[in-house]
Order: structure tokens, then sequence, then C-alpha cells
């Protein structure tokens, strides 16, 4: 399973690692400096809903995009760069793949009402696939308005008080829920809570290596991130 995601991102985004980066003092799996690396903490967790990345084309680029962590955790992520002007043969195949349920996640207010869900289908047999646009909120509505191929799916608008729950914990940056927990949320609304805590851990866990190393300070592997972690993964 990881070999298959490994192969899967590389096609979808090697295009875009291939303009250059940080070179050698990065780890390739996690992006983090490697005295800092999470990867023999990534948790696998198995999940019926999958995920769509589609990333501003830069986002790819920064250690610091959160997007990548789903990947981690959820083993049908799919991952693609977005441009205004051409898409992925690739992409539209998988939005056109019958097993799959596309929700494009964006707020309602930018979507006609008629196409606004605050749930999920669960009487059906089609796995959900969310879509998240990653990148810049200004770079995320260009892709919202200007990507005709997602015009036809439902719009997942995440509601205050489910978003409450993860602002709580992040009280610094209350307004903006970063890639990584906007896509928790979603395998919340998708039943599949246990997941969902693995991949909201993981992100703190990932967050604390990423500041500790700007800080050039060590990790210590048993503070509360770490043993949540252990906590949500534990029996998967
Ligand atoms: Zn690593």
């Amino acid at each position: 399973m990881a070999r298959l995601r490994t192969i899967r991102l590389a096609r979808s985004v090697k295009p875009f690692l291939a303009r250059g980066g940080p070179k050698g003092e990065r780890c390739p799996g996690c992006r983090l400096v490697p005295s800092h690396c999470i990867c023999g903490l990534r948790p696998e967790m198995p999940t019926n809903a999958g995920m769509c990345l589609l990333m501003a084309d830069i986002e790819p680029l920064k250690p610091s995009n959160t997007g990548w962590l789903i990947a981690d955790v959820v083993a049908d992520t799919f991952a693609y760069g977005w441009a205004r002007t051409e898409v992925a043969p690739e992409l539209l195949t998988l939005l056109s793949d019958p097993q799959w349920q596309p929700y494009v996640v964006f707020p309602r207010e930018f979507a006609d009402d008629a196409r606004v869900v605050h749930d999920i289908a669960h009487d059906t047999q089609k796995r959900p696939l969310f879509i998240l646009l990653d990148g810049t909120w200004d770079e995320a509505r260009k892709m919202f308005r200007k990507s005709p191929y997602l015009q036809n799916f439902p719009v997942l608008s995440l509601q205050p008080e489910q978003l409450s729950r993860y602002q709580l914990r992040r009280a610094q940056s209350a307004a903006h829920l970063c890639t990584a927990e906007v896509g928790a949320l979603c395998l919340h609304l998708a039943n599949e809570p246990q997941a969902a805590e693995a991949l909201q851990a993981y992100f703190e866990v990932f967050t604390e290596h990423y500041l500790q190393a700007k800080q050039q300070l060590p990790v210590n592997l048993n503070n509360a991130v770490h043993l949540q972690l252990q906590t949500a993964t534990r029996g998967a």
C-alpha cells in the first residue's frame, strides 16, 4: 500500500518536484530536517474515503505544506498540480470513476445553494472522495472558479460548529484551518473517527517537530502530542 501510494504520488507530482527545491537537507519522506524526521511515526489507517489534493503549483515544494500529511495517513490519496489552462487526464479519469462520489470541500458562500451540502451521503455504495483545494486562499478561490470539471459535484461546506472543535485546540489561528485539519474533519464526516483522530494527531506531531527544528531544539517523543498519536493509532 505504501509503495503504491509512493508511485501514485510520484507520478502525479513529479513534474513539480523536478523543478527544483531544497536539496539534501530535508528528509524526502517527511520534508523535515533529518534530525526531526517523523517518518517512523507515520500512521497508516485503513479508510474507505479517498482524498484528492489539487495543489496550486508552488505548494508541493513547500516543506510546511500539510496536504502531504493526508497522503501519509490515507492510502487512497491522489495529488495533482493545478493549472488554469490544463488538467491532468488522470484527474479526469479519477473523477469519473464510478466507485467514487466526489465532494468539493469549500465554503458555501462561494457556491450556488443547490450544490451545497453539509454532510456526505451515507446511503450509497460509493466511496466519498474529498477534493481539497490546497493553496493560499486566493489560489483556492481561483481553483474553485476556474475548474469546469469540478462544477457538477456537490460542495461540502464545513459548519462552524464542526470547525470549533479544532479551533479550540489551535487558538493561535482560529480562523484558518490548514489542509490536514480539513482532511481530518472530512474523515469525521465519513464516519471514520479513528482515522480522523490519527490524522489530527499526526498533524500536531508534525507541527511540533517543524517548530522545534526551526528553533534547533530537540523533540520529546514522550510528550502529550506524541502520546495522543499513539492513542489514536492503537488497534489500527
Ligand atoms: Zn522523514
